[in-house]
């Protein structure tokens, strides 16, 4: 069982990146509720998510409809071309879900912003994503998208500095391998005379 890679970067890609792949063939990172579960606790030792409620089947289906739209208007945007009128659609009718007010609320981390609503959490919590995506394509955040130029990887990320190239250390660890293997391949065969 293999569990999506959390990059980190940011909210809208990290969904995203629940469509990844090992050894080339495309996984399926949230295929039931349990795993959307484990997904979001994940997420939220690094990111610092509102408390989760109820994960339910119909949760696990919108999750899985955002992500799919947050794909398709990444790719969009990095290769251009593509419709993508129905998903930016779906991003705008998550984000506005709820009716929520924010307000400050006092953590063990101190004082953080928070989103009054009488939804439960889950709802509140897929609207993040979308405003989060919502963010990144429709600002300057955008220009920094990438998709990984490591083969076979589907995953997306933001160059957020000059010199990264790979989504993680791992893909860049994998090109640099496979790129030593050809090499010392090619200087381990005798030249045939
Ligand atoms: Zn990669």
């Amino acid at each position: 069982m293999h569990e999506a890679p959390i990059i980190g970067d940011t909210l809208a890609l990290d969904l995203a990146n629940t469509h990844f792949a090992v050894r080339g063939k495309p996984v399926e990172g949230l295929p039931n509720k349990e795993a959307l579960e484990r997904w979001l606790m994940s997420m939220d030792a690094s990111q610092d998510l509102p408390p989760v409620s109820v994960v339910d089947s119909a949760c696990l289906a919108s999750f899985i409809e955002l992500r799919d739209a947050i794909r398709m208007v990444a790719r969009a945007l990095i290769v251009g071309g593509g419709e993508i009128g129905d998903a930016v659609d779906r991003i705008n009718d998550f984000a506005r879900a709820n009716h929520m007010n924010p307000r400050l609320v006092m953590e063990h981390t101190g004082l953080v912003s928070r989103f009054e609503s009488d939804a439960v959490g889950v709802r509140q919590l897929l609207a993040e994503f979308a405003w989060d995506a919502i963010d990144l394509f429709g600002t300057e955040r955008k220009k920094l998208l990438r998709s990984c130029p490591a083969p076979d990887c589907p995953l997306f990320f933001t160059k957020d500095h000059s010199r990264r190239k790979w989504c993680q250390p791992s893909c860049a660890n994998r090109v640099r391998a496979a790129r030593a293997y050809r090499k010392h391949r090619r200087t381990a065969v005798p030249e045939a005379h």
